[in-house]
């Protein structure tokens, strides 16, 4: 699994807040979040969920142009995370273009 992690004087701090050494003993990877190529579904699926969502959530303005998985990861919220939610993004999504 890859965690995002924030820069600067937090640099390396998982957005998920995990514990880092416990991470790297699971053979968890990071990378921060700005350079990661989030546009990639491949890459997403790799990605720590919980940082996803905090990516999501942190990482636009409300009033900015911003990719479907993330405006479906805001509207979705949190919450959904822990469940054993199914959805995945498949052929349900639509695209709002
Ligand atoms: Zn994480």
């Amino acid at each position: 699994m890859i965690h995002l992690t924030l820069t600067g004087y937090h640099a390396g701090v998982p957005y998920c807040n995990t514990d880092r050494a416990q991470a790297r003993e699971a053979g968890d990877t990071m990378v921060h979040g700005i350079y990661a190529p989030l546009h990639k579904p491949e890459y997403r699926a790799r990605c720590c969920p919980a940082c996803l969502q905090v990516w999501a959530d942190e990482a636009y303005d409300d009033t900015d142009e911003m990719p479907d998985w993330v405006r479906e990861l805001r509207d979705n919220g949190p919450d959904d995370i822990a469940t054993d939610d199914t959805r995945s993004y498949g052929p349900h999504h639509q695209a709002r273009k």
